[in-house]
């Protein structure tokens, strides 16, 4: 068989422990025999971020806004633990933050699902996807306490010699303060990527937050969607789906009840909460995508989970783990698709089609993971080892080519 061709590179970051194991297994058995794979590759994996003082983080991050779409493998964020295991010479950042404000994008989580594997919430028939708001909020706040009486007040100097003033609480006793922002220009982002990713994916897109109550800021998040509706409300209509407001409470209301099958874009606490709990809802991280989104249209993809250090510590003593690599394997094909949607090439978004059918037909037929096999319900999974599930993909996309 002639293998696939490619145009234009794609930007492969590599990264740490089972996940690095993971993603090599999964190019030599399940990409590399049958496409030419033309890539840009960048080790993010913890020790070249200490040997380049993490510059290859910033020119992976370049490199998606050079070609348009990258994939990258999980990458271990340090912490004092990490700072001895690798002998760092600085606690890098998380490359994640470091790619997602380089791009300014909006982070998309979708779940993979598949009929043996029942959501906890029942009517849930489709996956329902989170678009969190990544910037700003109470992640970037400033807080104080009141140890006394007194009064708190929230101040802005505008740099043209403007004052504004209001008093927020007098104090009669103790007490906690908290100042936030956010910027038109992150929501401005945030809402365009939003309403981008709902017609590429041709999913209704709801939005939800709190303005009834915060009828300054959370009112101005409203306004820029509103305003940025306007721009994709012919493109909505061509495609019969539908921009949809309402109260962050009736929207937890309306998501319990609902069958999915749509795009909820969340302010970065209510996106950091509900992502969690949509998630465990559905089954299991090793089953959740995420894509990174720009505003220009740039994309990134990876597995939600992490590098899965566990599994790679019994790995190192020799074990043979059964490590779930579907959402690694989709962050591959949700790539590849990209790339062949955007260079027009269709044989390689057939590709990335067979192989997450490949998947698909291999969990049909109850060959799982370990972490699959209590959730599965209506079949005797057989539980094997990441070795044997990726071969056993490998088998039915072979036939299916
Ligand atoms: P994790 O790697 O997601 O793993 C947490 C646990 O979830 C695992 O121990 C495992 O449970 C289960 N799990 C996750 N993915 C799985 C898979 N594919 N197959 C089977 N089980 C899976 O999170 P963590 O242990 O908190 O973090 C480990 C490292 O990853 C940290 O250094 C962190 O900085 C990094 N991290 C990176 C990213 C990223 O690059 N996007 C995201 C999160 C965390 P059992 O052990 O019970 O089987
Ligand atoms: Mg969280």
């Amino acid at each position: 068989m002639k293998k696939i061709q490619m145009t234009t590179p794609l930007v492969e970051m590599d990264g740490d422990e089972m996940t690095r194991i993971l993603w090599k297994m999964i190019k030599d058995e399940l990409l590399l025999p049958f496409v030419d794979l033309k890539v840009e590759y960048y080790d993010l994996g913890l020790p070249k971020r200490d040997e380049t003082g993490d510059q290859i983080t910033i020119d992976a991050a370049q490199a998606c806004k050079k070609y348009g779409v990258g994939v990258k493998c999980a990458t271990i964020t340090p912490n004092a633990q990490r700072m001895t295991e690798y002998k760092l010479h600085q606690m890098w950042k998380s490359p994640n933050g470091t790619i997602r404000s380089i791009l300014d994008g909006t982070v998309f989580r979708a779940p993979i699902t598949i009929p043996t594997i029942h959501p906890v919430v029942k009517n849930w028939e489709k996956p329902i996807t989170i678009a969190r708001h990544a910037y700003g909020d109470v992640y970037k706040s400033v807080e104080l306490r009141a140890e006394e009486p007194g009064t708190a007040k929230l101040v802005f100097d505008g740099a043209d010699g403007s004052h504004q003033e209001t008093v927020i609480q007098t104090f009669k006793g103790p007490g906690v303060i908290q100042g936030m922002h956010n910027t038109d220009a992150s929501i401005r982002s945030f809402a365009h990527a939003c309403f981008k990713y709902a017609t590429d994916t041709k999913q209704d897109l709801w939005f939800s937050t709190k303005d009834t109550i915060s009828k300054t800021y959370d009112a101005r998040f409203r306004e820029i969607f509103d305003e940025v509706f306007q721009e994709y409300k012919a493109r909505f209509e061509e495609l019969g789906i539908t921009y949809f407001y309402t109260l962050i409470d009736d929207a937890v209301a309306r998501v319990i009840r609902s069958k999915g099958g749509f795009i909820w874009a969340c302010k970065n606490y209510d996106g950091d909460v509900m992502s969690d709990m949509v998630s465990t809802a559905f089954g299991s991280l090793a089953m959740m995508t995420s894509v990174l989104v720009s505003p220009d249209g740039n994309y990134e993809y990876e597995a939600a989970h992490g590098t899965v250090t566990r599994h790679y510590y019994r790995y190192l003593q020799g074990e043979e783990t059964s490590t779930n690599p579907m959402a690694t394997i989709f962050a591959w094909s949700g790539a590849l698709r990209q790339r062949g949607l955007k260079d027009g090439l269709s044989a390689l978004t057939q590709f990335a089609d067979a192989l997450e059918a490949a998947c698909f037909d291999t969990l049909g037929d109850g060959i799982a993971t370990k972490d699959l096999v209590n959730l599965m319900e209506g079949v005797t999974p057989k539980s094997v080892n990441s070795a044997q599930f990726i071969a056993a993909i490998r088998e039915r996309l072979e036939k299916s080519l």
